[in-house]
């Protein structure tokens, strides 16, 4: 997508930035945030959409959240206008529609005022995203043909009644009625509207945090809802939905059954590979957090393995173990002026499914790939036959078991060349360590030994007894396990073929039982 945009003079866009799932941003949204030079963001704005904006934007939290407003609206107006006037390309990124409950209408009236130039990008707001992710329609042809967005923020049993709305009105109202900012108030609201005339058993559900990971739904009757939605524990942000629509929820409500809604689970691989393990879990449902334990970074001196590139003439085999030691070495390659003829003469081993992948990417079919396997020496003996003789470089971490190249080294000529690094992460995010703390944990997904002893000392002591009982680890083979437990900790589900897929299979499978 083409992120350019002509360059004016200083511009205020106010962003809708949908309810929650990032996925809901418009896609003008996605374009203005990418070339924004200033976000002034919600809290009800997903953190993820922050992650569009250029490098150097300046990212400013303007959050109001209940009991604590970070930034009165004076001071967000004024933010707005000072960067604006300063030549910048403002995004104004807000919770849901800009025009529905958010003040937007207000802010852009203040910036007429102060001649800014301003557009509005509609976003997806709460009652639709809520319902829509709760399997609650707000219209149906056969239950209701109007809807209603409602505040409720001001207590409707306020002496003085302080409340503008007039809920006689909407107790009569024909069709469903949608109460944002309605937590606080909940039980009055619903005594109110049944006090004027709204049946006691009209269904109705409170949607907290909906189209989030953490999206929880409690539907009842008018009558009973407060006292349910209290024993569950739901607060704000949240949504009131009172309607007949609500019973549809029976059979739409889709979003809460995927396999792992409601889980929360850390990735600890290095960040680009766990972006991959990120997507699939999202889409079963999960919330992720990331807590790489290395990181893959380039050579510090890449000329040992140049100058292994420049050569590989001369060898018959180049064997990878991962892909990441593909991309750094086919990159380099490039980088060096030469290009993949030079691997004309020379056949390919790739141990594991993602260096295949990996070397697909780059139009490249590997000559052999070892059975799955996860102890390095049954992949090693696969291998023994076909370089039997020859010339073999092995491309790779520089660090790791020795394995291969020993057992290969008794019937081939063998140069072991590093491709890339493996660095340890020096620590865990706090939000990792304050998730686990709080026990909103429920996986932890470990690739390798090496990843299991760096948690072990990274995790804060008092974290360290939750992992294997309340967190649950899951492993990529019986190395890894065996590891875990000589650290201590219990291992609730193994990989059965040694791949992250794999990994995320197990996962899958132990929650599946968990649920019967
Ligand atoms: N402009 C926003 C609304 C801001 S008012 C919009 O169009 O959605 C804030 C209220 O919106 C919250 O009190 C809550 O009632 C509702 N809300 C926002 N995000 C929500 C979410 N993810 N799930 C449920 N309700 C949400």
């Amino acid at each position: 997508m083409d992120t350019r945009l002509p360059k004016c003079p200083g511009v205020v866009y106010l962003v809708g930035a949908g309810p929650g799932d990032p996925g809901l941003l418009t896609r003008r949204g996605e374009v203005l945030l990418r070339a924004a030079d200033v976000v002034v963001y919600d809290h009800l704005a997903s953190p993820r959409l922050l992650d569009l904006a250029p490098p150097g934007a300046i990212l400013v939290r303007a959050g109001k959240s209940i009991g604590h407003c970070e930034m009165p609206q004076d001071a967000i107006n004024a933010e707005l206008v000072s960067h604006a006037r300063a030549g910048a390309r403002v995004v104004r990124l807000k919770g849901g529609d800009p025009f529905i409950f958010g003040r937007g209408a207000e802010e852009a009236e203040y910036l007429r005022a102060a001649g800014v130039p301003f557009e509005v990008v509609p976003g997806v707001t709460a009652a639709a995203g809520a319902a829509a992710y709760a399997g609650i329609p707000p219209t149906h042809r056969a239950t209701a043909s109007a809807v209603a967005l409602v505040t409720g923020h001001d207590d409707p049993e306020a002496e003085g009644g302080s409340s503008r709305l007039d809920w006689e009105a909407l107790a009569r109202f024909p069709g469903t009625l949608i109460v944002y900012m309605g937590v606080t108030h909940l039980a009055a609201i619903c005594r109110v509207l049944i006090e004027r005339g709204k049946p006691a058993d009209t269904p109705a559900a409170l949607v907290e945090s909906g189209a989030t990971p953490r999206q929880r739904t409690v539907a009842a009757t008018l009558a009973d809802l407060p006292v349910q939605v209290q024993a569950a524990g739901l607060g704000p942000p949240a949504l009131l939905i009172v309607g007949e629509v609500v019973a549809h929820r029976a059979a739409l409500n889709w979003f809460e059954q995927r396999p792992l809604h409601g889980r929360t689970i850390v990735v600890t691989r290095p960040a680009g590979d766990a972006l991959d393990d990120a997507n699939t879990l999202e889409a079963l449902g999960a919330e992720v957090l990331l807590a790489p334990l290395v990181e893959i970074r380039p050579l510090a001196d890449p000329t040992p393995l140049d100058d292994a590139l420049r050569s590989i003439q001369t060898y018959d085999w180049l064997v990878f173990t991962s892909a990441n030691g593909v991309r750094a070495a086919l990159d380099r390659l490039n980088a060096i002026g030469l290009d993949l003829r030079a691997l004309g003469r020379t056949k390919i081993a790739a141990i594991g499914p993602a260096t295949v992948e990996a070397l697909r990417g780059y139009r490249l079919n590997a000559d052999i790939v070892p059975p799955d396997s996860y102890r390095s020496e049954g992949l090693a003996d696969a291998l023994l036959e076909p370089v039997r003789g020859g010339r073999v470089l092995l491309a790779r971490a520089d660090r790791g078991r020795d394995v291969l190249r020993e057992r290969l080294s008794v019937v081939a000529h063998v140069d072991q060349v590093a491709a890339y690094r493996n660095v340890d992460t020096a620590t865990i995010p706090d939000a990792v360590v304050k998730a686990l703390r709080a026990g909103k944990v429920d996986w932890i997904t470990l690739t390798s030994s090496a990843s299991a002893r760096r948690l072990f000392d990274l995790v804060p002591n008092d974290v360290r007894p939750r992992l294997g009982t309340s967190t649950k680890l899951a492993t990529i083979s019986p190395v890894t396990s065996a590891t875990v437990a000589e650290l201590g900790w219990h291992v609730a589900a193994e990989a059965r073929t040694h791949t992250a897929p794999g990994l995320i299979e197990a996962v899958l499978e132990a929650e599946s039982q968990a649920r019967r």
